[in-house]
């Protein structure tokens, strides 16, 4: 299966409420990083990059963290954050 990242960050953003998703999310996850954003969270480091995470600059970042497990380096990034560089808000 091929899917690109970003595909992949709208899905997560989407699916996260849904249940039933949360386990194939998870598996999606562990095929893209090599472990599920709970575990990403666990250990106090980021999904993509996996560095130690460190502060972030406001709740928001913070609060996209326990959903994305996303660095705050990594959430900007315009190529690798979930974030996409567009008018939503
Ligand atoms: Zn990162």
């Amino acid at each position: 299966m091929r899917a690109n990242s970003r595909d992949w960050h709208l899905f997560l953003k989407q699916g996260r409420n849904a249940r039933h998703m949360e386990e194939f999310k998870n598996k999606l996850a562990n095929l893209f990083y090599g472990l599920t954003p709970d575990e990403a969270i666990d250990k106090k480091i980021c999904i993509y990059c996996k560095k130690e995470v460190k502060d972030f600059k406001d709740e928001i970042s913070m609060r996209e963290y326990t959903i994305s497990a996303f660095c705050q380096d990594c959430q900007e990034d315009e190529n690798t954050g979930p974030f996409r560089k567009t008018n939503e808000a």
